[in-house]
């Protein structure tokens, strides 16, 4: 066990956190909770359990089967999805839904049943889960797929750790010509114009970059930004990045006239153009994994991030309220991202995604008036139906989520009593863990017992 700094994407809260290695043996002295952790990639605090231990999963990141001809890839849950990449590059096949980061692990990607810029034709990541076996502490591994243990299944993907932890994986991949995509932007000029583009559209990836600072008559403008994979020779090497953000600066810098420089002179320059070219999988899908620590930017407090799905129905005046809820709080998204989810069911109990659009805004932490603002995002989205998406947040109330997920009594109902999060427990109120598997001495418990025979069977 070792107690190191364990920070979450948004870096609200930097402490040291207690934390065990999954590909260790496994034995706490405490009877504390437990919860796997991934890559930290999650924004808030579903990735972090501060009364208890992370189990980090990281180190447990073999490839264990890679059938080149039925395009299905078992791996551990601790590998990326950056080396996944790296072992389909040339070989036709490629991750079916991808978010915008490949440092995120195969583990994280289930439990937070992460989408893309494809969700219209693919769903999300679970869509393409074929099976998983689980660690739990209250019974022996289970193998859990859409035909065996079933509710299981369907409570981990998108359970968000606290079902069990997720040894490894199989997951079926989609065929590409190759990893290369012709992309296309095109500038639009409104809410209005985002929609066309984005009904009209049926192009395999479709992703919007808002100009959140716009104002008057160019208020809602942005770049619509879709691609096909296309045939292109060779292998693509997805390479760490070169380059880092050292430290991390004493006031954010993504907000103010930095904000303002960024979105007039890069992102919006090209106003009115339309233009398409051959773009590498690095540059279409993850463009923000440039700049290694990029969230350092946001200064010492670190930031939040709020992402919520609207219905269709009055999407685009919905839209317009909550960017105009932004800028009239007088704080400036740096990131501010609109897609739209298709209609393709998710396979997970709580999985984010609905039919309708998905907006996402980053916003820098100033205390008070930062969370006042995220509360009044949340009331609007409530308000029409919509939802705010947990694995981003830090902040939500529990009547928010629970308004937002009426399932989640059916997920408390599958948790493994030794798992707990901090943003379960801010979520659903529940402070007391009834855990009969730590009244025993942890190192008795069927989970060390069962971490620690899987660890045999890898040597
Ligand atoms: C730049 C950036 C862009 C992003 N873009 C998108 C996007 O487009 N779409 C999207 O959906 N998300 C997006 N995300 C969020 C990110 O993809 C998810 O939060 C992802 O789940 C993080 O995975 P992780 O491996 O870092 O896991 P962590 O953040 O460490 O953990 C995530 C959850 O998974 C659980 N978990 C981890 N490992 C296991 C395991 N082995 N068994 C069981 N549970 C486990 C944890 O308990 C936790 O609840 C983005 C994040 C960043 C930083």
């Amino acid at each position: 066990m070792k107690t190191a700094r364990t920070d979450s994407w948004g870096r609200l809260k930097q402490v040291d956190r207690t934390r065990e290695d999954l590909n260790i043996p496994f034995t706490p002295r405490t009877q504390k909770t437990v919860l796997p952790f991934g890559n930290g990639r999650s924004y808030g605090d579903s990735c972090h359990n501060d009364e208890g231990i992370l189990i980090d999963s990281r180190a447990r990141n073999a490839v264990l089967s890679f059938d080149t001809y039925l395009g299905v890839l078992r791996a551990e849950s601790g590998i990326l999805l950056h080396d996944i990449l790296n072992v389909l590059s040339g070989s036709g096949w490629f991750l079916p839904v991808l978010p915008g980061t490949r440092f995120l692990t195969l583990g994280g990607a289930i439990a937070n049943d992460i989408h893309g810029k494809n969700h219209e034709h693919r769903g999300t990541f679970g869509c393409h889960v074929r099976s998983f076996n689980l660690a739990r502490s209250d019974r022996p591994d289970v193998q859990c797929s859409p035909q065996d243990n079933s509710e299981l299944f369907a409570a981990t993907i998108g359970g968000m750790g606290l079902t069990g932890i997720i040894l490894d994986a199989e997951i079926q991949l989609v065929r590409v010509p190759s990893h290369y995509v012709l992309e296309t932007r095109t500038a639009f000029k409104s809410m209005r114009g985002f929609m066309e583009l984005a009904n009209e559209s049926n192009a395999e990836y479709a992703v919007a970059w808002v100009d959140s600072l716009a104002k008057g008559s160019k208020f809602g403008r942005g770049i619509f930004i879709k691609g096909e994979h296309v045939p292109f020779d060779g292998e693509f090497s997805y390479a760490t990045p070169k380059v880092s953000i050292p430290f991390t600066p004493p006031f954010p810098l993504v907000s103010g006239l930095p904000l303002k420089l960024f979105n007039t002179a890069y992102n919006f320059a090209k106003s009115g153009q339309k233009n398409s070219e051959l773009a590498n999988p690095n540059s279409f899908f993850f463009p923000l994994d440039a700049i290694g620590k990029w969230n350092r930017l946001y200064g010492p407090k670190g930031l939040f991030q709020h992402q919520c799905v609207i219905p269709d129905d009055g999407a685009e005046q919905i839209l317009e309220r909550l960017l105009a809820t932004a800028q009239n709080a007088g704080q400036g998204s740096f990131l501010t991202v609109l897609k739209k989810f298709g209609s393709v069911k998710s396979a997970g109990l709580m999985s984010f995604p609905k039919p309708g659009f998905t907006l996402t805004l980053d916003f820098a932490n100033r205390g008070k008036a930062t969370r006042d603002l995220l509360e009044e995002l949340d009331r609007i989205v409530l308000s029409v139906g919509g939802r705010t998406n947990p694995y981003k947040d830090a902040r939500m109330s529990a009547k928010t989520f629970q308004a937002g997920f009426p399932n989640w009594e059916q997920l408390e109902a599958m948790r493994d009593p030794a798992m707990m999060s901090d943003f379960w427990r801010r979520a659903t109120g529940i402070k007391h863990v009834n855990a009969p598997s730590l009244d025993a001495d942890w190192r008795e418990t069927q989970l060390t017992k069962s971490l620690n025979q899987n660890l045999r069977k890898q040597s």
